[in-house]
Formats: C-alpha cells, structure tokens, sequence
C-alpha cells in the first residue's frame, strides 16, 4: 500500500542544559531513514568539537542578514546575543518526501512558526528543576559563569511560554524522555488529515 503523506514539522524547546540534545540524539539513532533533524544557521561561535555544516552552518553577521533578506529562513531570532534561524529549502524538502523533521530552537523562533499555521507540533522540555538545571550547566563547562547565569535567567522567562505548546516532556529520565516523543511523532503519523490517501486506498480495494 502507497501511503504518501507529508512529513510532520516537530519544533522541539527547552532551555539549555535540559538535555535537549541527548533526546534529539537518541531519537535520530532509533530513527535513521524517517527522521531529520534541521541544521540551523548561526552568528555564534563554535564550541569546542563543533563542526560546520553538521552542528550549525556557522556565518558572521552579514551572512546572516543576508539569508533573512533573500528570504532563506523558515525562522529566526537573537538569543543571548547571537542570530540563529532554520534554513527553508532543506526543511520543505524533507517535509515534501515525507520525512518527519525536527526542529530544535528557542521560543521566538518557535512562535513565528506557529503564527505561521503550517501544521507543526510543538514539544517543550523540562528540566526536572531549576537547581539541577544551574547544575548541568556548571557541569558542561561550555559557558563563562555570566553566560550561565544569562542562560539560567532566560529559561526561566522561557517557561511562561510552555503553555504555548503542544506536548511538555520532563527530561528526568532520558530513556522515558526518548519513548514519549516516540509516542508523539507516532499518534501524528495516525493523524486522519495525513493519512486521506489511505482511506482512499482502502475504499478502492
Ligand atoms: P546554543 O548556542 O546552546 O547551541 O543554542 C542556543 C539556543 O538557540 C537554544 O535554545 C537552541 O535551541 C536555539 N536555536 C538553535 N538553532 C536555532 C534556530 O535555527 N532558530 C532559533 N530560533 N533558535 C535556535
């Protein structure tokens, strides 16, 4: 049976430190073919072991600008001092061919998306607590104090917009984290609107 439906933009925030990226990284690994997390663009720095075209597509500023005046970004927004925003092109892409695609990006950028109606679904994650938060970011060493403390004051402004979304996930366990997306990126699949040519299908047999 040929079920084509479109993929399904997933548009996944939390605050630094909560474990984002393990999650996303767990889920490409149990989903290597129908799964894609976008690279964003950037005006950051790269970290240490950060590579270009895998982690960010790191630009300097006029760069940037220039992807938002030739209207290349499906998002964008300055946190902490930096630019960063979703390439369009590679996104419509994989959306168009049917893979699921995730989207890892603060809330402004988030909230563009969604005043764009275009069908994703938002996750938020949480940490288990503030304080465990302050302690993963210490512990990450990746950040000046003050940046941590940046850090640790953004997310807790971040969090009156959890309610903005769609799905909340507490990062307490990564494992049970990684399950329940699983679960959302699955119930979507099941969605009546994705799956019309499947009842066609079957009503034709
Ligand atoms: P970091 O500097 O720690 O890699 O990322 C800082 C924040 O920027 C994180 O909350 C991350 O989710 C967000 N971010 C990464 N890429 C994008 C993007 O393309 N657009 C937006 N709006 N935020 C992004």
């Amino acid at each position: 049976m040929n079920n084509k439906r479109q993929g399904t933009l997933f548009v996944i925030s939390g605050a630094s430190g909560t474990g984002k990226g393990t999650i996303i990284n767990s889920l490409l690994e149990n989903h290597k073919n129908d799964l894609f997390l976008s690279v964003s663009a950037t005006t950051r720095s790269p970290r240490k072991g950060e590579t270009n075209g895998v982690h960010y597509f790191f630009k300097t500023e006029d760069e940037f600008k220039e992807l938002i005046e030739n209207d290349g970004l499906l998002e964008w927004a300055c946190f902490c001092g930096n630019y960063y925003g979703t390439p369009k092109k590679t996104v419509d892409g994989m959306l168009g061919r049917g893979i699921d695609v995730i989207l890892e990006i603060e809330i402004q950028g988030a909230m563009k998306i969604k005043a764009k109606d275009i069908g994703a679904k938002f996750i938020f994650i949480l940490p288990p607590s503030f304080e465990e938060l302050r302690k993963r970011l210490v512990e990450r060493r990746t950040e000046t104090e003050d940046v941590v403390e940046k850090r640790l004051q953004t997310a807790k402004e971040e969090l009156q917009y959890a309610v903005e979304y769609d799905y909340v996930i507490v990062n307490d366990e990564v494992d049970k984290a990684v399950e329940q997306i699983e679960f959302i990126i699955n119930a979507e699949k099941c969605r009546v609107h994705k799956n019309l040519n499947l009842i066609s299908e079957v009503q034709k047999s």
